[in-house]
């Protein structure tokens, strides 16, 4: 089997357990409401977001409301979802920056989302791919460790897995693999104890009864399965047709 093949019947089996519809867990009404969920979502569920959420977004109906919010209060309004004093803050900033800046609507660009505060790459990424239909991988903390216990990426840092996936992976599939990889991270791939003997993905994966942990041996890991999943390929079959530049 071709590491080409490899993916697609990964990709092939992801869709079978859990469909091909591209949808975030967080709920939102329009664009800011979805930057505001993904702020709060930082260490935290989004079920917590998503209760939190209902009763902020009617208090808070618009970006005015949140950019003249006072800190204190908003904090309070925010205070389960944890790291409540930086979130309050940025989004107090982000509001304004959305106000002055772009005149209340949220940039579809990664540059211009990035530069708003309290947006790194992976909130830019969601409002792009749910928002806007952009194609674009969302890295979190169960993307990041099933992709390398696949041997997708032998890489920590987010962003260079981001780059890796989007080299492996076919763009119709960038938004649908967050997805799959949660819920697969949710239920069966977990951090510390993988149930890798009733995972659908066993055959190809190359950290089947290997993995464990999600701190630095979940690393090496990784990298072992890299090795291992690059070997399963074909070294040799050419760049697959749907390889994009990570440029954006
Ligand atoms: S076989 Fe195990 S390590 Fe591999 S994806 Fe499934 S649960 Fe995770």
């Amino acid at each position: 089997m071709t590491e080409q093949e490899r993916i697609a019947r990964i990709l092939g089996r992801l869709d079978e357990a859990y469909g091909t519809d591209s949808h975030t867990y967080l709920e939102y009404g329009n664009a800011w409401q979805l930057l505001v969920a993904t702020i709060l979502s930082a260490q935290c569920t989004d079920a917590r977001v998503n209760l939190v959420t209902q009763d902020l977004f009617r208090k808070y109906d618009s970006l005015e409301k949140f950019a003249a919010a006072r800190q204190e209060e908003l904090e309070q309004d925010i205070y389960s979802t944890g790291f409540y004093h930086h979130k309050a803050k940025n989004i107090i900033a982000c509001a304004q920056a959305l106000l002055e800046r772009h005149g209340g609507e949220v940039p579809s660009d990664i540059e211009s989302l990035t530069a708003l505060p309290g947006v790194g790459r992976k909130t830019a990424n969601v409002v792009r791919g749910n928002v806007y239909g952009v194609p674009s991988i969302v890295v979190d903390t169960h993307v990041g460790r099933i992709a390398r216990r696949l041997g997708l990426s032998a890489n920590d840092d987010p962003v260079k897995v981001e780059f890796d996936l989007m080299e492996k992976i076919p763009e119709d599939h960038w938004i649908l693999i967050n997805l799959h990889l949660i819920a697969l991270g949710r239920s069966i791939c977990k951090s510390q104890r993988p149930d890798c003997e009733a995972c659908f993905l066993k055959e190809e994966c190359p950290s089947r009864g290997k993995a464990s942990g999600s701190g630095k041996g979940a690393g090496k890991a990784g990298k072992a399965s890299a090795k291992a999943g690059k070997k399963a390929g074909n070294a040799s079959a050419k760049a697959p047709a749907w390889k994009k530049s990570p440029a954006e």
